[in-house]
């Protein structure tokens, strides 16, 4: 039955393809630690076995000797489904499994070995449905009842009666296709449960990429915003006056810049603070600093969110009234004044000169020099006063 005829031929090549599927499927890629790692090398025993039946017929010891490795097929598989994994001794059993077939195929040659036996086939085909009915019954504990590793030992189960009447030639055909079925099922739930892990794995990697680009998108974005900061904190301070901290004489020239640009009409205030020398050369240049910051923050009160205000030079600063005309520029400059004069401990006066766009210039410098002019015309009238060099309309 084992040798000769076509049975015989599909037999040995159905048991030599999946076996050796399975072995070198479970070697590529199977890293799992489970039953179905550990049961890969078992298919080394028939794989060897038949490839040396195929190679070097022994006669009529074959069909033990394959009968023979198919037991110790399904004693690995039965082995691995009643002991948990983690109690086996790894080591030796994967030397059993790799060890046994050679020594099956060595006990052939001598003459006390198979040969001495023939009614062994008998035993071993009845091992052989014991040790299956016994792993179906742990199948149940440890695999999915329905998998096909459970339906590959239901279908060997099936084929092991069949070899005990090898003479008809249908029991012969059922057994070499209920080992087909078996073999294939087996190999069914190796590659499953390989494509499982494979792509556990591949979602496992992905879901990880993913927090990583999360992580790196976060850190850019705070890396980013922390630039920003910075980057915003250098420009006010590269536009701000650093004695007074209002704007400085660049911020303040682009700000009328950008007011005329807008082509609007506005008004800016130039102020500068009377007889400042004479604090100076009396009271020290550390008191006229303070006085600079203290008159700088009485005018920043005394305008608008709007407006901005900047220190043009020593005691000169100018405050830019967007959409303001000159009249109503008056009454802020008043209104600074006399904001300056409540202040009790700030012994000071302004002299301020107003200039509008877009009849006193249409360009930054021109309006400060016609708002100078307006400057020079108050410190002319006795200072602290404001002054506008133009006509009122
Ligand atoms: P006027 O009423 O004509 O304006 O008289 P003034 O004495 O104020 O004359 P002017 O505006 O020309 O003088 C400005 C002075 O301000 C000259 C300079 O010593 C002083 N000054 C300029 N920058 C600073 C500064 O940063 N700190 C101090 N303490 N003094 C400054
Ligand atoms: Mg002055």
């Amino acid at each position: 039955m084992f040798q000769t005829g076509l049975a015989g031929q599909i037999l040995f090549l159905l048991v030599i393809g999946f076996s050796l599927l399975i072995v070198v499927i479970n070697q590529c890629f199977n890293r799992q630690q489970g039953p179905l790692f550990w049961s890969g090398p078992l298919f080394f025993s028939p794989l060897l076995v038949f490839a040396f039946l195929y190679l070097f017929p022994p006669g009529k010891t074959a069909e033990t000797l394959f009968i023979a490795a198919e037991t110790l097929l399904i004693l690995g598989m039965a082995v691995l489904l009643i002991v948990p994994v983690n109690k086996l001794p790894a080591r030796a059993f994967m030397l059993g499994a790799y060890a046994m077939p050679p020594v099956l195929i060595g006990l052939s040659f001598l003459p006390v070995g198979l040969r001495l036996l023939p009614q062994l086939n008998r035993v071993l085909l009845y091992a052989n449905i014991a040790l299956l009915i016994l792993a179906l019954l742990q199948s149940r504990r440890r695999l999915n009842q329905t998998s096909a590793y459970t339906l590959g030992l239901l279908f060997l189960l099936a084929a092991q009666p069949l070899a005990l009447q090898a003479d008809s030639a249908l029991n012969r055909a059922a057994y070499v296709a209920l080992h087909g079925l078996a073999l294939g099922s087996i190999f069914l739930y190796f590659y499953q449960s390989i494509q499982n892990h494979l792509r556990q794995n591949i979602d496992d990697a992905n879901r990880r990429l993913l927090e990583w680009e999360k992580t790196v998108k976060f850190e850019v974005l705070k890396r980013t915003i922390d630039f920003e900061h910075t980057h915003q904190r250098l420009l006010d301070i590269s536009k701000t006056d650093g004695l007074t901290n209002c704007l400085n004489k660049n911020a303040i020239m682009e700000e009328i810049d950008k007011l005329v640009q807008g082509k609007q009409n506005f008004t800016i205030l130039m102020a500068d603070i009377d007889k400042f020398k004479e604090i100076n050369d009396t009271q020290g240049h550390l008191v006229g600093d303070q006085i600079l910051a203290q008159v700088s923050a009485v005018v920043q009160r005394s305008i608008r969110g709007v407006d901005c205000l900047g220190r043009y030079g020593g005691d000169e600063f100018i405050v830019t009234l967007p959409r303001t005309a000159i009249r109503d520029a008056f009454y802020v400059g008043e209104r600074i004044k006399k904001n300056i004069a409540e202040q009790n401990e700030l012994d000071v006066t302004l002299s301020i000169g107003a200039a509008s766009y877009p009849q006193d210039g249409d360009a930054a410098v021109k309006l400060i020099e016609f708002a100078d002019k307006g400057l020079y015309l108050s410190k002319q009238h006795g200072r602290n006063t404001i002054s506008y060099a133009g006509e009122l309309q």
